[in-house]
């Protein structure tokens, strides 16, 4: 009987590509996922290696967190050619498609600070891998007193909130060590207020302050010298600093793309915000981090995304509605969600311990919810109805 299925191939088998092939019917598609490692990685942990010296594990086998009938290659992929309809794997052997849903995340970029790399092996950062996160714990350990920065570099990054997170954290940390008086803690972002969004930067500027954390604001990364401990920004100013997290500029993952014009500058692909179909072809898509879409680098969003493309390649007419839902943890079992839509800017939703305990449970159930999408599903749009922006907008201003 010849076989009638439409040949998927997905490109990276994290948040968002694992969701989508678990997503698609095996009688209607042949799905395959290509990695270039054997593992699904959940990043978000990677704050509470660096904060609280976390040792849970955050990396499962991809195979694992895969429906049986989902084929695995692990391999990377070297290019992806649109117009011919195929992805070359490292070992030049080309899959045909009918259909490409691009899934392979962001990379971080230390070539774009001068000294960010000297910075990274000598303090650690939290938005790369366990043994820079682990770095970052280790750092904070050994800090007596003196001035930790965490810095902000332009650019795009992982979750909008994370920055903070990692602020707010550290304080908790040298106040419950008894250090808080010694060490000044000052955060520096590009952006003109602490948090981006005025909703929520109303609720963020005054706990800064009230915990004593400085912030400098319109502050864009130059250059970094770790021996000096001096940071530079272009604006002029000189940060000093004893010990510096920087948070560094993401960029896509470096595959060579036919034709190539559907990356930015960044290396990121160019799609449409509702369909996720990339600039100018129908049958390629683009899902999570690695996409130059106008929307919050989180694992949320992959997932709605995988959901819409879902449901687009079963021929329905599904658009997304760009809803954000990070959450954001403030330290002291505190937390709040940034959430917003295409349609209404982040809400000033409240910072209480149901929030934290909510992203805790997010955390408890991600590789359940990436194999079993079907069994989580009506959890989450129950949850996502309650927290819809344009229903709840009205309670919180
Ligand atoms: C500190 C921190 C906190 C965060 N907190 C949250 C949070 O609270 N909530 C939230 O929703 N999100 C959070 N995120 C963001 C979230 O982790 C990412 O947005 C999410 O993982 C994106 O999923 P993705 O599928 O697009 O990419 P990824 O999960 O990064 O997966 C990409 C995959 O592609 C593979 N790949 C890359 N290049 C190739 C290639 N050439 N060939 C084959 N495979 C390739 C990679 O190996 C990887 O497995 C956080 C991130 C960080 C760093």
């Amino acid at each position: 009987m010849a076989n009638n299925k439409k040949r998927v191939v997905i490109i990276g088998g994290g948040a968002g590509g694992v969701v989508l092939a678990n997503r698609l019917p095996k009688d209607e598609f042949d799905i395959t996922i290509i990695d270039k490692q054997p593992y699904n990685y959940f990043l978000p942990w990677l704050l509470y290696i660096a904060f609280k010296g976390s040792r849970k594990p955050i990396k499962r086998e991809i195979r694992s967190v895969l429906k049986p009938w989902v084929n695995f290659i692990q391999s990377g992929a070297n290019v992806v050619n649109l117009q011919d309809r195929y992805v070359e794997l490292e070992s030049g052997k080309r899959l045909e498609y009918d259909y490409v849903v691009i899934a392979t995340g962001a990379s971080v970029d230390y070539s774009r600070v001068p000294g960010l790399d000297k910075v990274t092996e000598k303090f650690g950062n939290y938005h790369s891998n366990e043994d820079n996160a682990w770095r970052v714990w280790q750092t904070l350990n050994k800090m007596r007193e003196g001035t930790l920065a965490v810095i902000l570099a332009p650019g795009a990054y992982r979750c909008p909130p994370s920055p903070l997170e990692g602020v707010f954290l550290a304080e908790e940390f040298f106040r419950r060590r008894g250090l808080r008086d010694r060490v000044r803690i000052v955060f520096a972002t590009f952006y003109p207020r602490p948090y981006p969004a005025e909703p929520m930067n109303e609720l963020i500027e005054p706990l800064l302050k009230e915990r004593g954390i400085d912030y400098v604001t319109f502050y864009t990364l130059d250059r970094i010298d770790p021996e000096k401990g001096v940071a530079y920004s272009m604006e002029g100013e000189e940060l000093k600093f004893d010990s510096a997290i920087v948070i560094p500029p993401h960029v896509g993952v470096g595959i060579k793309y036919v034709p190539g014009d559907v990356l930015d500058s960044d290396g990121f692909v160019q799609a449409d915000k509702f369909t996720n179909r990339v600039k100018g072809f129908d049958d390629a898509f683009v899902i999570g981090d690695a996409s130059a879409l106008p929307v919050a680098k989180t694992g949320v969003t992959a997932h709605l995304q995988a959901g819409v493309v879902a449901k687009i390649l079963q021929g329905e007419d599904a658009r997304n509605t760009g809803r954000t839902n990070c959450p954001f943890d403030v330290g002291y079992g505190l937390g709040t969600f940034v959430i917003s839509d295409f349609y209404n800017p982040t809400i000033k939703y409240p910072i209480n311990r149901i929030n934290h305990l909510f992203k805790v449970a997010f955390a408890a159930t991600y590789w359940d919810m990436l194999l079993y999408p079907e069994l989580w599903d009506p959890v989450f749009e129950s949850y996502f109805e309650a927290t819809e922006p344009a229903r709840i907008r009205h309670l919180y201003g």
